[in-house]
Formats: structure tokens, C-alpha cells, sequence
């Protein structure tokens, strides 16, 4: 068997620990003689499965107890319409940074549903860095804040939180989510799609501040009412059971194999070092991000020509790095360098594009 180097930007690496332990367990879970895949999300082995994974994530981010935890489906895109809908409930008003496609679809998407500015925006700068925010752009009477943490395709992340006051702040952790500690009390809500760095894709993960539920738009789907999935602990209906199973191990992984989350930080801010410290010294590569918002998941690259750019991520996937080629709204290319991507990847990616570099300098 041979795997390779999977820098794709999601669905992404899993932790091969985790692998090996799911297909261990996959014909036979813990003597039930079933597949989690073929159990009743009803079953009493199952729940201690649902309710390990929702403990584990409380203990790993350090979840305060006035938060709910949801397991939900339709990806981090459901949310867009969802948040709005569960919390644009009082002034019918929301304030949206855009700092990248997925939060310019959250603000498109919100504004069905009541009076959504866009308060700052880098767009003209092609999403290159965090927009700075003007305080007097930004409403008072705002039910919520929203910003998407970690720029998936640009390669940029929020390094300081903006101070929204008694504006709760709202934000789309999907592709930085148990990355680096988050102090979760700063945030109204959270929210992720698993598939970069929790889970396979079907899970969909929200973390809310108890007082914001409750209330929500005429219209709002049974299944996307918050306080109907937190009273029935997110089995409504049928969770994603396999997901939520694979999101448990992946939090067994991160706490005795890795050490917690600040040891998973020290991991995942080495790899990126490594990474920029030698695109900045590159003469045939150029970081795209700017160095205040670089991403610690995420590291976009160009060389300048696009014909260039392709071979090498020709030659690159031919070598067994696969997936570095950038999102396709804006070329070049981008590593997606989750907490399951080694370190060791990393170094061997980094000594393939210095022997490129020679090659084609
Ligand atoms: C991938 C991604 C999304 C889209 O997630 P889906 O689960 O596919 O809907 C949204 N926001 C961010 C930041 C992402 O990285």
C-alpha cells in the first residue's frame, strides 16, 4: 500500500491513526456485531458514540457549559441560511465582513432574510489580507456579526477577533476548527462542515450561546430550528451516525496522541513556518496572502505564469504530492495543510519545490 501527500483543500486527510482504528472496527464495533455504518442511531451502543463525540468536543475546545453543541447536516452552506434564521430575530438587521468567497455566499445568502451590510470588504485587493473594519460601519443594533475565520481559497486567517461589543459575533470555523485553541466564550456561534478537519463530509457542526436560540423566522424549516435539534440532543432525525462515529476518533486522536489543541497549534504553526519561511525566500514562488493574515491551513502560492504553475502541479502530483492545484475561481496554488498533514509532508514538499526551483529557475 502506498498513500500519498493529500493537499486537498476538502474533503482532506485523516489522521492514518484514525483510519486504522475505524477499519478495525468496521466489521465488528466493540463485540455489537455490526458496522457503526449499520446501526440504529437509536441503539444504546450508538448514544455512547453520539455522546462521546459530544463530550470529547466540549473537553477538546473547551466548550463553556451555556453553549450548545448541534451535529447537523448540509454543510457549512446550510448554516448561511440557517444563522440568519435562528438568530436575525430581533432588529431583523446583520453585519457581514467579506474577506472571501464563502463569506460573501454567507452574506448573499443571509440578505433573503433581513438587512445584511457588508460592513468591510478585500475584495479589490482579491481577498489578500483580513479587511480592516471601520467602527462607524459597523451597527449597534446588529443581531449578529458575522466572519469567516480561516479564507479557505485565499489563504487567510482572522489572527485577532474585531471587537463587536454586545453584537455577538458569528463566525464559519470550517476550515480551522480544532486547529489552534479558540476561546469559544468570545463567539454567539460557531460554526463547521467536517470534512477539512474533523470528519468525513455529512457532518455539519454548530456550537450556540443557549440564549440565542429559541426564537426563529416565520418559515424556518423544522430542520433547521436549533432548539428543536439542541432538546432532542441532534437526533431529530438521523444524525450523520458514520461522520459523528469518525469525528469521535478524530478527537481521541487529537487528545492522546497529539496532546490537546495548544500541542496541536505548536504542530500545525511549524508546518506553516516551513512552508512560507521558504516561499519567502523563493525566487520561482511568491506567497499570495499577506504576512498579517497568512493561514496556518491554507497557503496559497503563485509562481507568476500560469503555464508554469501547471507543470508543476503536474510534476508534483506525479511525485505523490497531490491536490495542490488552487481553487478554481483563482488559479495558482494552494497546500492545504490540515492537522492530519504530517510535518514530514511538509519537509518533502518543501525539498520537491527547491529541486523545481533549480530545474525551472
Ligand atoms: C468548505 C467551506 C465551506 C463550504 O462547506 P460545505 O460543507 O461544503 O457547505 C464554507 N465555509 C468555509 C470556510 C469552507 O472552508
Amino acid at each position: 500500500m502506498s498513500r500519498v501527500y493529500n493537499f486537498s483543500a476538502g474533503p482532506s486527510m485523516l489522521p492514518e491513526a484514525v483510519l486504522q482504528k475505524a477499519a478495525a472496527e468496521m466489521m465488528d464495533y466493540e463485540g455489537s456485531g455490526q458496522s457503526v455504518m449499520e446501526m440504529s442511531h437509536r441503539s444504546k451502543v450508538y448514544d455512547a458514540i453520539i455522546k462521546g463525540a459530544e463530550s470529547l468536543l466540549r473537553e477538546v475546545m473547551a466548550i463553556p457549559e451555556n453553549y450548545k453543541v448541534l451535529f447537523l447536516q448540509g454543510g457549512a452552506s446550510s448554516q448561511f441560511a440557517a444563522v440568519p434564521m435562528n438568530l436575525m430575530t430581533k432588529n431583523h438587521k446583520a453585519d457581514y465582513v467579506l474577506s472571501g468567497q464563502f463569506s460573501t455566499k454567507a452574506y448573499q445568502e443571509a440578505s433573503r432574510y433581513g438587512d445584511v451590510k457588508a460592513v468591510a470588504s478585500s475584495k479589490e485587493d482579491t481577498f489578500s489580507h483580513i479587511p480592516e473594519i471601520d467602527k462607524n460601519e459597523c451597527r449597534p443594533d446588529a443581531d449578529y456579526f458575522h466572519i469567516c475565520m480561516n479564507n479557505t481559497i485565499y489563504g487567510t486567517l482572522w489572527h485577532t477577533l474585531p471587537n463587536t461589543g454586545d453584537v455577538p459575533l458569528v463566525a464559519d470555523i470550517s476550515s480551522c476548527i480544532l486547529s489552534q485553541p479558540i476561546d469559544v466564550s468570545k463567539f454567539g456561534l460557531l460554526y463547521a462542515g467536517a470534512q477539512k478537519n474533523v470528519a468525513p463530509a455529512g457532518l455539519t457542526i454548530v456550537i450556540v450561546r443557549e440564549d440565542l436560540i429559541g426564537e426563529t423566522l416565520p418559515g424556518t424549516p423544522t430542520m433547521f430550528m436549533y432548539d428543536v435539534m439542541a432538546k432532542n440532543d441532534s437526533m431529530y432525525n438521523t444524525p450523520p451516525c458514520w461522520s459523528i462515529y469518525m469525528c469521535k476518533l478524530v478527537l481521541e486522536w487529537i487528545q492522546n496522541n497529539i496532546g490537546g489543541l495548544a500541542k496541536m497549534e505548536e504542530h500545525n504553526v511549524k508546518k506553516a513556518q516551513l512552508l512560507y519561511d521558504f516561499l519567502d525566500s523563493s525566487k520561482l514562488f511568491k506567497p499570495c496572502a499577506r504576512k498579517d493574515s497568512r493561514s496556518i491551513m491554507n497557503v496559497t502560492f503563485v509562481t507568476g505564469d500560469a503555464d508554469m504553475d501547471a507543470k508543476f502541479v503536474k510534476e508534483a502530483a506525479a511525485a505523490g504530492f497531490v491536490n495542490l492545484k488552487g481553487h478554481r475561481s483563482v488559479g495558482g496554488m494552494r497546500a492545504s495543510i490540515y492537522n492530519a498533514m504530517p510535518v514530514e509532508g511538509i519537509e518533502k514538499l518543501v525539498a520537491f519545490m527547491r529541486d523545481f526551483e533549480k530545474a525551472n529557475g
